[in-house]
């Protein structure tokens, strides 16, 4: 048997959520001996990679522990760190547009926003208008709180300040097992054996599965999505200058079209979601349809497809025709015309199918001993992830003191 690597804690992925949890251990306790472990060979290559850069309000404001209270604080840590560590971000305000029949939705986000506590302000069309002219809509919802942010760069910096405070990444490190031994946990990896006092599995796309190797049971299944991406030329992109949604049917199984500014200057519209075949990146075909097997047998599958399949199929040939996203954008913002579009790189996201066919909306850890699970991030929960590390930290401090 190979050597044991001996750390105090253990963080499995080299994601937002891993590294923030990795940060918020050293900035409580500098002492500790600290390492994340990291199937690819740099850090945020997955989920965190590719994020569009919302800095969420919390207007959605779920009912467990990403609350409107969880969002607010998480946002404002994410937005001091920033500052700190000159990472650019804008409170640049989003705008829910609503076309005709979708208005008694809004309605609905506008009372989950106020029951939140999130500012935000009913737009008649006119005012919709005034506001942002290359706009059209029956009317809207303005979140002045939301922002927008570059996650790689404050992932880049998080990992930069993990390295001054002495802690250790391990790229190339793929964790196959985590069991629990007397006063610690174990993991096996490509890399050989480590064991810590406490350990964090925040494998994103992987979590839930490392979860179950572990004895934990996560009620829900994470199921990869690819979302495709586009993005606005010079002309296009002077047009908007904060985060548009176009609002969401309620429960429907993939949201509406969004156009999101960068601090870049950049303008990205999307996603048009499809399912993918496996959950990993590099996967080989034998991979790929194990895990496409191991989706379609879970009972949620058949529930999902059959609860919302009008949206799956529309989604489904939007796909094979390409430009039907455009279309969606232009019923926003009609001036733009196809050669303001250009394809911008996709990504890989998850989403936590329920039995019952439906979606996971709330954060989801599971704490079982010296273990804590992320199983699922909710698309909010980039902008709480400080807030989402230090609450981990928090419930495992008894076992590093
Ligand atoms: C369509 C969509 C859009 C979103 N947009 C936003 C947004 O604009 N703003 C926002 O705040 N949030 C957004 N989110 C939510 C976002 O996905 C999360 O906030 C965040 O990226 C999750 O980070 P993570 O660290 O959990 O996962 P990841 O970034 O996926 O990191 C997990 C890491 O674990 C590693 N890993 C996996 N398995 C193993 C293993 N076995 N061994 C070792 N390492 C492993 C992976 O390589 C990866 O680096 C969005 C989500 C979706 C679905």
């Amino acid at each position: 048997m190979g050597d044991v690597k001996s750390q105090d804690a253990l963080v499995i992925g080299g994601g937002l959520i891993g590294l923030s949890t990795a940060y918020q251990l050293l900035k409580t306790l500098p002492h500790l001996k600290v390492t994340v472990l990291e199937r690819e060979a740099r850090l945020a290559r997955v989920q965190s990679g590719r994020l569009p850069g919302v800095l969420d309000s919390g207007a959605g404001g779920g009912t467990g522990l990403l609350g409107a209270s969880f969002c607010r604080e998480g946002r404002l840590a994410l937005e001091r760190f920033c500052d700190e560590e000159e990472v650019p971000w804008r409170r640049c305000g989003q705008v829910f547009v609503a076309t005709g029949e979708e208005e008694q939705w809004l309605r609905q986000w506008q009372q989950r926003a106020e029951v939140a506590g999130v500012a935000c302000e009913w737009w008649s069309a006119e005012r919709l208008r005034e506001q942002m002219p290359k706009l059209s809509g029956a009317s809207a919802l303005s979140l002045p709180e939301t922002g927008m942010v570059d996650y790689e760069q404050v992932c880049a910096k998080l990992a930069h300040r993990i390295h001054e405070l002495g802690g250790e990444f391990v790229g190339n490190t793929e964790v196959h097992t985590l069991t629990a031994v007397s006063e610690g946990v174990r993991v096996e990896s490509s890399q050989g054996s480590f064991e810590g006092k406490v350990l964090f599995n925040c494998a994103g796309l992987q979590a839930d599965e490392l979860a179950r190797r572990a004895g934990a049971a996560p009620d829900f299944w994470l199921v990869p999505f690819r979302a495709s991406f586009l993005e606005l030329d010079a002309e296009g992109r002077r047009w908007i200058d904060r985060v548009i949604y176009r609002v969401p049917r309620p429960g429907a199984l993939f949201g509406a079209v969004r156009l999101i500014p960068a601090p870049n200057g950049r303008v990205e519209c999307g996603p048009s979601v499809t399912p993918a075949v496996s959950r990993d990146l590099r996967a080989g075909w034998i991979r790929a349809w194990k895990d496409l097997a191991a989706q379609i047998r879970y009972p949620g599958f058949v529930p999902m497809l059959s609860r919302d399949w009008p949206s799956a199929l529309r989604e489904g040939w939007r796909r094979c025709r390409g430009g039907n996203l455009i279309d969606e954008v232009r019923e926003v913002v009609p001036e733009l015309e196809a050669w303001h579009f250009d394809a911008a790189p996709p990504g890989l996201f998850a989403r936590g199918l329920k039995l019952d066919g439906t979606f996971e909306h709330e954060l989801r850890i599971i704490r079982d001993g010296r273990m804590q699970h992320v199983c699922f991030v909710p698309e909010s929960g980039g902008a709480a992830a400080l807030q989402i590390g230090r609450t981990l930290v928090g419930q495992a401090i008894s076992y590093l003191l």
